[in-house]
């Protein structure tokens, strides 16, 4: 089944006209299961008195650790450009104190699974990234280690060597397409060049040393994918390199971050998702938990709306563990403060709201209670009122 699933995907993405067919369908298809998901959330609607139980981290969840907010594009699509121009966005980067700190808790935990992307920012800004890689690795045992890149800096100082070489698990691309001018319009800078022939040389290097990274190229693009896989350096650079462990997809449509983003603000064929947050059940982006470049511990990681270092920040990692910040009271404030229609400014007009659901609970119930006996425990009780 896995094995047919790939054959079909690869079909998809390397042939123009099925690809567009695909995701014209997918768009419609996503506003289905959001509806879906929404209804699922209203038919057993999970209680303040449910949720509670199940707030905390534990290493089986997903930790992010963003390295750095230093970006070197400035996306249309992204709230990155903007907050650096209106000055409301400090960057910086992880010092290896912090990163030793966070992830040897994190370890503790029982964590072996990180993602160092930065709600926005490049980790290959990061002069210490592999050193924090192999820390991560080699020291304190993780298992995986993922990030997004938007590839401009593959070339410089061999970083694709490094990175497939220190053995990082996946590594994804976000770039527009396979055009200059389309790359300079959505990414607003001029490095198109550097970037393709960074995201080639890693293809070929991880293809010559038995592909141990996974890599996905993610096109956040504004032409038809039909035009990117007709072009001549998709089909020169990228395509001969697909496998198994080696893809690309398509952006089916854009996030507003948190009401940021207008429609006419894209290029070409790209289009904001619409907004569909009118349930007081809250998010379950909010069990997601982020570490800043400077320790600070914010919930969801993955969008903000003017600044990084807003009420969404919980606490910072060098007052208080990983742990107390997930039970703390600031953490829990906001997560129920949806039930009144109380939210962060960036949950407010965001488009990734996705409710939480009987399911929801239930799942991260057997995982927290799996991982403190050590067994995957049936779901007690009391999780479900
Ligand atoms: S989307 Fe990524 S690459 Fe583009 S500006 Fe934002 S953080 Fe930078
Ligand atoms: S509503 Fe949006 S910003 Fe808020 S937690 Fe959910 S995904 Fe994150």
């Amino acid at each position: 089944m896995k094995r047919l699933f790939k054959q079909v995907y690869h079909l998809v993405h390397t042939h123009g006209w099925l690809a567009d067919w695909v995701y014209q369908l997918a768009r419609p298809g996503k506003r289905l299961a959001s509806r879906w998901r929404k209804w699922q959330a209203l038919r057993h609607p999970v209680t303040p008195e449910a949720l509670y139980p199940v707030r905390q981290l534990t290493g089986l969840h997903g930790l992010i650790i963003g390295v750095t907010n230093i970006c070197n594009a400035r996306c249309v699509f992204c709230a990155y450009p903007r907050a650096v121009d209106a000055k409301e966005l400090k960057g910086g980067v992880m010092s290896f104190a912090i990163f030793k700190k966070v992830v040897d808790e994190w370890r503790a935990l029982g964590g072996d699974n990180i993602d160092l992307t930065h709600t926005v920012g490049d980790p290959l800004i990061d002069p210490g990234l592999i050193e924090k890689i192999n820390y991560g690795f080699k020291t304190a045992g993780m298992k995986k280690i993922t990030f997004i890149t938007n590839g401009i800096l593959l070339n410089r100082n061999d970083n694709y060597r490094k990175l497939i070489d220190a053995g990082v698990s996946e590594i994804y691309i976000s770039t527009s397409g396979v055009d200059r001018e389309d790359y300079e319009k959505t990414y607003g800078v001029q490095h198109y060049d550097e970037m393709l022939s960074g995201v080639h040389n890693l293809l070929r290097y991880n293809r010559e040393r038995g592909e141990p990274t996974f890599i996905a190229i993610r096109f956040r693009n504004g032409k038809a994918p039909s035009q990117i896989i007709a072009a001549k350096e998709f089909q020169e650079k990228i395509r001969p390199f697909f496998s198994a462990r080696v893809r690309c997809n398509f952006t089916v449509d854009f996030d507003n971050w948190g009401g940021l983003i207008r429609q006419e603000e894209l290029t070409g064929r790209m289009r904001l998702r619409t907004i569909d947050n009118d349930t007081n059940i809250p998010c379950g982006g909010l069990f997601s938990f982020m570490v800043r470049f400077d320790g600070s511990v914010r919930l969801c990681g993955c969008r903000f709306k003017r600044s990084d270092m807003d009420d969404m920040v919980v606490g910072n990692i060098k007052d208080r563990s990983l742990l107390e910040i997930s039970q703390s009271p600031e953490a829990w404030k906001i997560i129920e403060g949806f039930y009144v229609g109380k939210r962060p400014e960036t949950c407010l007009d965001c488009t990734l709201y996705s409710p939480v659901n009987a399911q929801f609970v239930r799942g991260r119930a057997q995982r927290i209670n799996g991982h403190l006996t050590g067994t995957t425990a049936p779901v007690s009780g009391d999780v479900f009122q």
